[in-house]
């Protein structure tokens, strides 16, 4: 174990020192908090500004096992933070501004304080990217969405646009086709960036159907989303189509500038990890969406951070034996 005494902060702020310190709490941050408070390490969770996490900013989740009718976003993540906090966790409201993870303890400056920290659990998610337009925010949920998978089937014999013109778009766009009437895949540019054979399915798909240069300027509703305002990217003009939601598949961003020059990231900002959720800095693990581009689901982050508690449990008795 690491004598933790003698260590003082440099800064005003009060310095605490932990065995598990988690940066996050989404399902994957509290479920790693979880999971390391019944190893009775008493792992502390640093909430971010988004308590709860993505999750929290949908209004149903559908698809999180347990729940036979639903269960509200924010709901669940407080369901995640009571559970944990039930056997000793400990959610702090703070962000982590900087770190240090050259040794051990690791050093973790926040908004309220330095934490040492013989574990990191890195569980700060990743954001869709928006289109930053009017309407956008207003309807989040109410016909706005980042997910197909998540909200497809509350478009039952509806009419949906998707925008965007890659991969996820295409698949995302075919995965509604089983429930909307129609969708209509809306791109700024006069071709797609989606793999072929994706292509292929979509322009033959009935359902399926492209505005070519067309960029969204305006989501318009009247407490859920009725219509969009458009703009053609090549002669300027505006008109405006009917539609009952509006998703938005134009890449997702890793939170992880954090970790930048300290942990090993793909091109894309995400962070490289085992299957045993180690980071290539020995005592850091990383749990959901900020190291998974993939399955960006609920269940998967969650089931990533109670992997990831469970390998900090044994890299801590490890680290005790040895020293
Ligand atoms: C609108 C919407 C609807 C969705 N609906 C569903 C659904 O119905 N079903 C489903 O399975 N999935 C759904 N998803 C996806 C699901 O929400 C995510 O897959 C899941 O939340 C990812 O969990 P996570 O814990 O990895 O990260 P996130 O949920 O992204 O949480 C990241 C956490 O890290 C914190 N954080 C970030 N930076 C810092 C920092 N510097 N210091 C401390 N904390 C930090 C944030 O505040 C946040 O608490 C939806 C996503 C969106 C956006």
């Amino acid at each position: 174990m690491f004598n933790l005494s003698g260590i003082t902060s440099s800064s005003n702020k009060e310095s605490k020192q932990v065995k598990v310190l988690i940066l996050g709490s989404g399902p994957a941050g509290l479920s790693a908090a979880l999971y390391a408070a019944r190893a009775e390490l008493a792992p502390v969770v640093l909430t971010g500004m988004e308590l709860g996490g993505q999750a929290a900013l949908t209004h149903t989740i559908e698809n999180y096992p347990g729940f036979p009718d639903g269960v509200g976003g924010q709901e669940l993540g407080e369901l995640f933070q009571k559970q944990a906090e039930r056997f000793g966790a400990k959610v702090e409201f703070d962000t982590a501004q900087s770190v240090d993870l050259t040794k051990r303890p690791f050093k973790i400056t926040t908004d309220n304080a330095v934490y040492f920290s013989e574990s990191l659990i890195v569980g700060t998610g990743a954001r869709p990217n928006h289109l930053d337009i009017p309407g956008e925010t207003e309807f989040t949920g109410k016909g706005v969405s980042y997910c197909a998978t998540c909200d497809g089937w509350f478009f039952k014999d509806k009419k949906v646009i998707v925008v965007g013109g890659g991969d996820s778009a295409l698949e995302e766009g075919l995965f509604l086709t089983r429930f909307a009437t129609s969708v209509t895949i809306v791109h700024r540019r006069d071709s797609l960036r989606a793999g072929k054979v994706l292509q292929n399915r979509a322009f033959t798909d009935p359902k399926v159907s492209f505005l070519w240069n067309s960029a969204l300027t305006d989501i318009k509703g009247d407490g859920v989303v009725k219509s969009v305002k458009m703009k053609n990217t090549k002669t300027g003009e505006t008109s405006e189509i009917e539609t009952d939601g509006v998703f938005i598949f134009i890449g997702h961003t890793p939170n992880t500038q954090l970790f930048t020059g300290q942990l090993d990231m793909d091109d894309t900002g995400y962070i490289r990890s085992t299957m045993m959720m180690e980071t290539n800095v020995p005592g850091v693990f990383v749990a959901g969406e900020v190291a998974d581009s993939h399955f960006r689901q609920v269940i998967t982050s969650a089931g990533m951070g109670a992997a990831a508690a469970i390998q900090v449990t044994h890299f801590l008795e490890k680290a005790s034996e040895h020293s």
